[in-house]
């Protein structure tokens, strides 16, 4: 059964979704991003290109079978979801902010009555609810930070990821309604209908994520030096030894390490007498 793949088709995660498909050997052809609907040239999968934000109501209404897209968008669009995979990109807060000149600090303080301009008003709601407060919504679809401003509202809440805009449009940070970033998501029907090919496509993108973290790295070594050479790349259970034709003095072996354990690596390496050392990406890893 073909599977249906929701991507964001523009807006900060569109082009780090590509590249995941890309790099989990989703063949999507040349024209990528002029198209609303690609089906993959290798397998049994159409992606559908929509906003984000539509990507949680698709799957709920079931025309389509996964997607991906922000944490907060799914919990904003209220419908009852799977979460199937934290993707690690596209990370942010969606926050409560208040002009400098307001003289608030904190989110509890601000008065029964107040306007709050927001792309995002289920969250949002339910967020003022919670704290007992009866505030009133005004729903925008984009440019929330100039609504104060503007005389549109009082106070917004707005997604941040590095807090630069806040700071140009002299808004403070007084609150944090939900941690978020990029995930695959599904339902229990999609699930039940087509599991098996939505697993595949899961794993193949965490494959991509575990590599890209990782270098295969390759060193000659002096044989007597082995053991240390154990202990300073343990790998993923143990490195490769290899046997070098013609050279009785030297192992080679083969170890897939953090990136961030490159450098010191290396060097160790180096002060033991290892030569020939070099590490290269890894495509996919899969345990
Ligand atoms: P920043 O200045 O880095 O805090 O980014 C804030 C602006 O980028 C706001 O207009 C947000 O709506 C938007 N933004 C930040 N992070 C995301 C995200 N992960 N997804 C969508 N929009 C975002």
């Amino acid at each position: 059964m073909t599977l249906r793949l929701g991507v964001p088709n523009k807006g900060r995660l569109n082009e780090r979704t590509i590249e995941l498909l890309v790099k989990s050997g989703i063949d999507l052809g040349e024209d990528i991003g002029r198209r609303l609907y690609l089906k993959a040239k290798n397998q049994d999968i159409e992606v559908i290109f929509v906003r984000a934000q539509d990507v949680p109501v698709f799957i709920a209404e079931g025309a389509i079978d996964m997607g991906i897209t922000g944490i907060d968008e799914t919990a904003e669009s209220g419908r009852d979801l799977i979460k199937i995979l934290d993707l690690q990109f596209g990370y942010c807060h969606l926050a409560v902010a208040v002009p400098e000149a307001s003289g608030i600090t904190d989110a509890s303080q601000i008065a029964d009555g107040s306007r709050i301009a927001t792309s995002f008003p289920n969250l949002t709601r339910k967020y003022f609810e919670g704290m007992g407060k009866n505030v009133q919504i005004i729903t925008v679809t984009g440019a929330c930070e100039i609504m104060p401003y503007m005389g549109v509202s009082d106070y917004i809440t707005d997604l941040v990821s590095t807090g630069s805009t806040l700071k140009t449009n002299r808004l403070r940070e007084v609150g944090n309604i939900i941690e978020s970033q990029a995930v695959v998501i599904t339902s229990k029907a999609a699930m039940e209908k087509n599991g098996q090919a939505i697993q595949d496509v899961v794993d193949s993108f965490q494959s991509v994520i575990i590599a890209e973290d990782k270098k295969y790295l390759m060193a000659d070594i002096p044989k007597d030096k082995l053991e240390i050479v154990e202990k300073i790349i343990p790998g993923i259970g143990g490195p490769t030894v290899l046997e070098i034709a013609g050279n009785s003095e030297y192992l080679a072996v083969h170890a897939v390490i953090d990136g961030k354990d490159v450098f010191k690596t290396i060097n160790e390496l180096k002060r033991i007498g290892a030569k020939g050392i070099l590490t290269t990406p890894i495509e996919r890893l899969v345990n």
